[in-house]
C-alpha cells in the first residue's frame, strides 16, 4: 500500500532513508533546515516541503531522522499539532532514552501514534537500504511501520514499548565500543610482547576472544582487509557517532544507578579521542590512542 510519509531531516542518514522510500513508490515530502539537502533528495523523487508542518498536515505517517533529542522535542512541539489525528510518528534518530519517552507522551497527548525507531548499519546501510531498526512502542505501531522499514531497511525487531528501541540501541552500542577498546588494548600488549597482529587475530578470532570488534573491523590493518585499519581509519562507523551513543550510554547508567564501569570509561575515552578526530576516523582508530598512551 503506497503511503504519504512526510520525512523530516535529510542528511547523511535521513537523504538515502528517504530516497529509498520514494523509489519504492510511496509519496515522500521531504524537509530539512538546509536547503541543498532538500535538493539532492529532491532528484531522486522525493517531493520538497516548504515546511515540516505542511509535510506533516498531508502525512499518514511522519518519519524524523535529527541528531539528537532537544532537535526532535523541538520539531515534536512544532509539528504535533498539524498532524491529522492518528497520523504515526516514527523517529529514527539516537537520542536519550527519556527524550524517547517524552516524545512519546506529547505525541500520545496531541491524539498521534509515536514509535522509536533506531537504526545500526551507518550511511553505507542506509544507501543499500540494510539498515537494522530497533523499535519501541505498541505492536500495532510496529506492525504499521513494518512495510516502510522494510523498504528501509532488512531487519526491524520490536524490543518492548517507548523508548525501548533507544535503550536497545545504547546498550548494543555500549558492547561495542567497550569491547573495540579491549581488542585494541589487547593488540597493543601483544605488539610489546612480540606477538604478530595475524597469529594473535587467528587465535583470538577462533577462540572465546571472538567479537564484531575483531572479526570485522579489525583495528589494525592486515588480518580483515575491509576492515577501516586498511584505509587510513577512514569511516565506517564514526569515532563522534560512538562518543554520542557511549554519552547517552552513560547518561542512562548514571541515572539508573547502574554501575557500568567499563562503559563509563569507555565513554570517557571516545569522548576524548572524537575530540580530536571527530567524523574524520573510524572509531577502530582508537587502537593508535592506546599505543600513543603506551609510548609504543
Ligand atoms: P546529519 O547531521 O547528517 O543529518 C541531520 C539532518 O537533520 C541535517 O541535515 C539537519 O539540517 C537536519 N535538521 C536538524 N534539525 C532539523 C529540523 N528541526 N527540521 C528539519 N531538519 C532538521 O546526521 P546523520 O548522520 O544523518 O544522523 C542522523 C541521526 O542518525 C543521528 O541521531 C545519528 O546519531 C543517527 N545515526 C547516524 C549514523 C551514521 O552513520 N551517520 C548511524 C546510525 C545512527
Amino acid at each position: 500500500m503506497s503511503r504519504t510519509v512526510a520525512f523530516i531531516g535529510l542528511g547523511h542518514m535521513g537523504g538515502p532513508m528517504a530516497v529509498n522510500l520514494a523509489k519504492a513508490g510511496h509519496r515522500v515530502l521531504g524537509h530539512d533546515l538546509v536547503p541543498a539537502a532538500v535538493e539532492t533528495a529532491a532528484g531522486s523523487g522525493v517531493e520538497p516541503a516548504a515546511s515540516a508542518a505542511g509535510a506533516v498536515a498531508a502525512a499518514d505517517v511522519v518519519v524524523s531522522m535529527l541528531p539528537a533529542g532537544r532537535h526532535v522535542l523541538s520539531l515534536y512541539d512544532g509539528i504535533l499539532t498539524a498532524a491529522r489525528p492518528g497520523t504515526l510518528f516514527v523517529d529514527c534518530s539516537t537520542i536519550d532514552v527519556a527524550d524517547a519517552r517524552t516524545a512519546h507522551e506529547r505525541a500520545v497527548a496531541a491524539g498521534v501514534r509515536a514509535l522509536d525507531a533506531p537504526v545500526s548499519g551507518g550511511v553505507v546501510g542506509a544507501e543499500a537500504a540494510t539498515l537494522t531498526f530497533m523499535a519501541g512502542g505498541g505492536e500495532a505501531e510496529f506492525a504499521e511501520a513494518g512495510p516502510l522499514l522494510e523498504v528501509m531497511g532488512k531487519r526491524a525487531v520490536h524490543c518492548g514499548g517507548p523508548g525501548a528501541g533507544q535503550a536497545a540501541k545504547i546498550c548494543n552500542n555500549m558492547i561495542l565500543g567497550v569491547s573495540m577498546i579491549a581488542v585494541s588494548e589487547a593488540f597493543v600488549l601483544g605488539e610489546s610482547l612480540g606477538l604478530s597482529h595475524q597469529a594473535l587475530y587467528d587465535v583470538a578470532s577462533t577462540a572465546s576472544g571472538q567479537c564484531w570488534s575483531l572479526s570485522v573491523n579489525c583495528p589494525v590493518p592486515g588480518p580483515v582487509p575491509t576492515s577501516p585499519a586498511n584505509r587510513a581509519y577512514r569511516p565506517g562507523f564514526a569515532a563522534s557517532l560512538m562518543a554520542k551513543d557511549l554519552g547517552l550510554a552513560a547518561n542512562a547508567a548514571r541515572e539508573g544507578g547502574v554501575h557500568a564501569e567499563l562503559g563509563m570509561r569507555a565513554a570517557e575515552l571516545y569522548a576524548r579521542y572524537a575530540e580530536h578526530v571527530g567524523d574524520s576516523e573510524d572509531f577502530s582508530g582508537i587502537v593508535r590512542t592506546v599505543r600513543d598512551r603506551s609510548g609504543a
